[in-house]
């Protein structure tokens, strides 16, 4: 039996008020809010071990370290990676997906070639491809989607050549909550020996994600969206792919041998990691991955899923309300607008009743523009939301509604 209000009490800032009412947080795909364990994984090291790590041979250095390299092995499991060396500390899904473009496109991009995204791609996978398009003469082509907010998977075939580079694509919506079928995007990418990058910031929080069934060549995620820290992500890839590809920065640790005349590069997978690590924050996203293992990540897409289907149903009977995005797959985000509401004073009024939504155009512009709007309400739901905090949005939006 999954406990939401034993979860609860690990998360210090939900029993906050705001304007005097309790906080209802629906704003999980922007960040989540953090349990004690990691919170206290932070104080614990600053307090306790702090030493730049892979440097030193004093005590508190190597500790540190050890604490860092075993969090690469804690990501590892959790991703069902292969080996450590395909895991890549970086600042978070952004970072990973630049120094992808970076590299995937110094050595592998030429004139006239194309990179494959999706239609309903956030901005961080879109304009890192778009840049080194720019730099490299290459073009972007786009996977459309229904008006479900569906991928069109013939057209994603349609779309691949012999010019295509590399696929990339978002495993759940950050937007529509549209949960893509990856392994089928993979299976179709691979037939023609074309890699595919995963974008996993709104998955890895709410499913079990294993690299290694999805077969996919790259997948990125961000420490802050799954209960760890601010600061630090992952990059997974294929360590074939990653044994080929070019460092992204170069400074202290991606080097094996540095003259004037030439340097030489670390092995993995440092060679992607240049300069001091966040190794705290390492540390407590180790913290947080174990939590929510601890949790079952089964236990709680079953639970999300469910407070999703409610909220959903709930939604539905509100005079004038329009929900983007309803595939079959969907996960635990619900974007809407209430008749001709605007949505900053949705999300404004609704703030005032201590409800956190997100509201515009969440960092996805041309799926705004697929939609024909300038923006919407998001509210997305986290491990520890309840039902309760769901009436509370609706009778929220049922009050703003009268109120207009
Ligand atoms: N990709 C998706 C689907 C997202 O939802 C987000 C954040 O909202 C990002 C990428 C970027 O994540 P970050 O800002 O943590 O790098």
């Amino acid at each position: 039996m999954y406990d939401v209000m034993r979860v609860r009490e690990d998360f210090p800032i939900l029993s906050r008020e705001i304007y005097g009412k309790p906080l209802v947080y629906l704003d999980n795909g922007a960040t989540t809010q953090k349990p004690r364990q990691v919170v206290e994984a932070i104080v614990d090291e600053y307090y306790n071990v702090n030493a730049n790590v892979h440097r030193g041979v004093h005590f508190l250095s190597q500790q540190a370290t050890d604490l860092h390299e075993a969090s690469r092995e804690v990501v590892r499991r959790f991703l069902n990676a292969h080996s450590t060396n395909e895991i890549l500390f970086t600042r978070g899904t952004t970072e990973g997906i630049n120094l992808l473009a970076f590299s995937f496109g110094e050595s592998m991009v030429k004139e006239g070639d194309e990179i494959v995204v999706s239609a309903m791609e956030h901005h961080s996978n879109i304009v890192p491809w778009q840049m080194m398009c720019e730099r490299k003469g290459a073009h972007l082509r786009v996977i459309p989607m229904t008006d479900s907010g569906e991928l069109e998977m013939e057209a994603l075939e349609a779309l691949l050549n012999e010019r295509t580079r590399i696929v990339c694509c978002t495993q759940v919506s950050n937007v529509l909550g549209t949960v893509n079928p990856i392994a089928e995007v993979v299976k179709i990418a691979h037939r023609r020996g074309i890699p595919v990058l995963v974008d996993g910031a709104q998955s890895v929080p709410h499913m079990k994600v294993d690299v290694q069934e999805l077969d996919c060549d790259f997948f990125a995620f961000s420490g802050h969206k799954v209960y760890g820290p601010t600061g630090v992500g992952v990059l997974y890839g294929k360590e074939e792919w990653l044994e080929k590809l070019p460092p992204y920065q170069g400074g202290g640790e991606m080097i094996k041998n540095v003259s004037f005349e030439k340097t030489t590069y670390n092995e993995l997978p440092y060679k992607f990691e240049a300069g001091t690590p966040d190794y705290v924050a390492t540390h407590a996203l180790a913290k947080a991955l174990e939590y929510v293992e601890q949790l079952g990540m089964k236990n709680i897409e079953q639970y999300e899923r469910d407070l999703t289907r409610y909220a959903l149903e709930r939604m539905q009977q509100i005079e004038g309300m329009h929900i983007y995005g309803m595939a079959k797959e969907r996960d635990a985000v619900i974007s809407f607008q209430v008749g001709d509401i605007h949505h900053l004073d949705m999300g404004t009024l609704l703030d005032r009743l201590g409800i956190a939504v997100r509201t515009g155009h969440h960092c996805a512009e041309p799926l705004m523009r697929r939609l024909g709007i300038e923006g919407t309400v998001r509210a997305s739901f986290g491990l520890y939301n309840t039902k309760d905090e769901v009436d509370a949005l609706v009778a929220g939006i049922e009050k703003v509604r009268r109120m207009f």
